[in-house]
């Protein structure tokens, strides 16, 4: 997710953001399996694995938290920062780069996400070259250390082009970035960065397809989930498709689709970082 986009109804300053917000965030860490955890703090929620062989992070939020979370890790009797995945390019994801890259971590992502942070965009400004990940891939990688495989992989155009999920194998974890918010609002589809709402749901039937009824699922944002949280989710997402499309085939315009509430009675927090109304006319202007 990112908090400052290009819709003016959304525009917040990012110095407000940084100095009121961010010096009063507390990261709590909370334990899902021996040698990893999840770190929850301001921006995207931060997978951690850990053991004999080093630290790996999974997104990093924002530059003002790295300390805390440095400390969170030390907390955790983890070794420091080794290796950084970034799920994708969003600086509530990647705000900490340019410190840990600096403190010696390897940070690690898709190809987008370098060619994106390097560029910037809207109001995310070109990265630090301390900053952009060092070893990039087309489809993902495998980290094995702490005991298992850490297999990280690209999910095509889904929240962005630039998604990876990772999936402890033997921890019987995935980290979903932004492909997956818990409640707390309707997807964000990026369309500004590559994005498309049928990527977010195949994004969801693959990790659903290496998940069971025991995995614990990170979300990018919110509390951790379940596989039957994730498919709820992606039920949702196509459910809603379909309402749209079948609206738009009868001739309906985004306002008339608007009218109908396809995304009513989901049990997602209505004034969430993006509302129904939001996620209607996203779907509305990528299926018709
Ligand atoms: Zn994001």
């Amino acid at each position: 997710m990112r908090y400052l986009l290009a819709s003016a109804a959304l525009i917040i300053s990012a110095p407000v953001l940084a100095q009121q917000d961010l010096s009063k965030v507390e990261i709590k860490a909370e334990q899902i399996a021996p040698g990893v955890a999840v770190l929850f703090g301001a921006g995207g929620n931060i997978g951690v694995s850990y053991g004999e062989d080093g630290t790996v992070l999974i997104d990093d939020q924002f530059a003002p938290l790295t300390g805390k979370i440095q400390a969170a890790v030390a907390a955790l009797g983890a070794q420091p920062v080794k290796f950084l995945v970034n799920t994708h390019w969003h600086y509530d994801h990647t705000g900490g780069n340019e410190n840990l890259g600096k403190a010696g971590a390897v940070i690690m992502a898709h190809d987008n996400v370098r060619v994106r942070m390097a560029a910037g965009q809207g109001n995310q400004k070109p990265s630090a070259k301390a900053a952009l990940p060092v070893v990039t891939y087309a489809d993902g990688l495998k980290l094995h250390l702490n005991g298992e495989e850490v297999r990280v992989i690209h999910m095509p155009a889904g929240h962005t082009d630039g998604d990876s999920i990772v999936h402890w194998t033997k921890s019987n974890v995935i980290h979903m970035g932004d492909l997956f918010f818990l409640r707390m609002s309707f997807p964000f589809v990026d369309a500004s960065s590559g994005g498309h709402v049928r990527g977010v749901i195949s994004a969801a039937d693959k990790a659903l397809a290496i998940a069971d009824d025991q995995t614990t699922i990170i979300p990018g944002h919110g509390e951790v989930a379940t596989k039957a949280d994730l498919q709820q989710y992606r039920d949702m997402i196509a459910q809603i498709v379909a309402k749209v499309e079948a609206s738009i085939k009868a001739g309906k315009t985004l306002e008339q689709v608007k009218a109908e509430r396809p995304a009513d009675g989901y049990g997602v927090k209505a004034d969430g970082f993006i509302t129904a109304d939001r996620f209607v006319e996203t779907v509305y202007n990528m299926v018709k």
